[in-house]
């Protein structure tokens, strides 16, 4: 077992007696479909501790994503794993939806401003202890903000971040009192070639996006995936059609509101977004109109 495995299973393990002791639950595995939560869901069937698994749907990720994360669920109900996939569903029965949330919101969600991420990916698992797969190396904002131990305040600055999960940290965050979020990131200090490395040498089933040129494999569209967007949008049309139909929407609500505007129409917001220097109105040339 390498020193990288071993720690991480270390702090599952802890992580799950502090879960059992404090929440009188098992630890939840929130799990994407990327590479970093199927090693992380490898890790937790490695160490023997009891545990549940969490999906936040986004509504935008590739199919293969979505077959990805039911197939692993198939998987681990036969191990009777409790596996859950949260819709976002509200009091009043409906759901919040990348698509219903551009309106609301009046702009699409960028680097600076992801409260998609908010809304869809994190805040699942409320009053339980999570692990996540997140890692330092994945950008500088990690390094700075996020920890192997921490307890989420609504308030970020009054959260508490760990760097350091020895005796005293573990100690520390067991008898901190604050109410939040409590959460472990067991490979918060793996490099992204200690990731591909261990899922190929313990042949971890993984998302199939991997093998033909995707680095990463969130939301299409995702303003944090700079250039592999518009791959992206090639690859997945009815996605982009879908994002225009929402940006169609959201230019509605702004006009109802009257809210200054920059855009004539959901394309222009989408070539606005996407940074791609076509210019609202700009004549497109035969045969490179919008296939939407
Ligand atoms: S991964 Fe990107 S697009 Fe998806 S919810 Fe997060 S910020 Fe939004």
């Amino acid at each position: 077992m390498s020193d990288l495995e071993q720690t991480a299973i270390e702090r599952l393990k802890a992580a799950s007696d502090m879960s059992l002791r404090l929440f009188e639950k098992p630890l939840v595995i929130t799990y994407s479909g990327g590479k970093d939560s199927d090693v992380l869901l490898h890790l937790a069937e490695k160490s023997g501790i009891p545990f549940e698994v969490l999906h936040s749907l986004t509504t935008a990720d590739a199919p293969e994503t979505v077959r990805h994360v039911y197939d692993t669920f198939r998987r681990l109900e036969e191990k009777d794993v409790k596996c859950t996939v949260d819709k976002h569903v509200q009091p009043d029965g409906s759901r919040v939806t990348m698509w219903n949330l551009i309106p609301r919101k009046l702009m699409p969600p960028t680097r600076v401003v992801r409260y998609c991420c908010a809304e869809l990916k994190e805040g699942g698992g409320k009053g339980r202890f999570i692990a996540t797969g997140v890692r330092w190396a994945e950008s500088t904002a990690r390094r700075k903000n996020r920890g192997s131990l921490e307890v989420l305040h609504s308030n970020r600055q009054k959260s508490l971040i760990l760097a350091n999960d020895n005796d005293e940290g573990r100690r520390l965050f067991e008898t901190c009192q604050m109410k939040g979020q409590r959460v472990i990131n067991p490979i918060i200090d793996w490099q992204d070639d200690d990731v591909l490395d261990y899922a190929a040498v313990e042949k971890i089933p993984m998302n199939p996006l991997y093998c033909e040129g995707f680095h990463r494999v969130g939301c299409v569209g995702c303003p944090m995936a700079s250039k592999a967007r518009t791959m992206e949008f090639a690859r997945y049309p009815r996605i982009k059609a879908a994002y225009i139909r929402a940006f169609d929407r959201m230019l509605e609500e702004r006009k109802k509101r009257s809210l200054p505007c920059q855009w004539q129409s959901s394309v222009d917001v989408f070539h606005w977004w996407m940074r791609d220097g076509v210019l609202p109105g700009q004549e497109v040339l035969d045969g490179f109109e919008e296939d939407v």
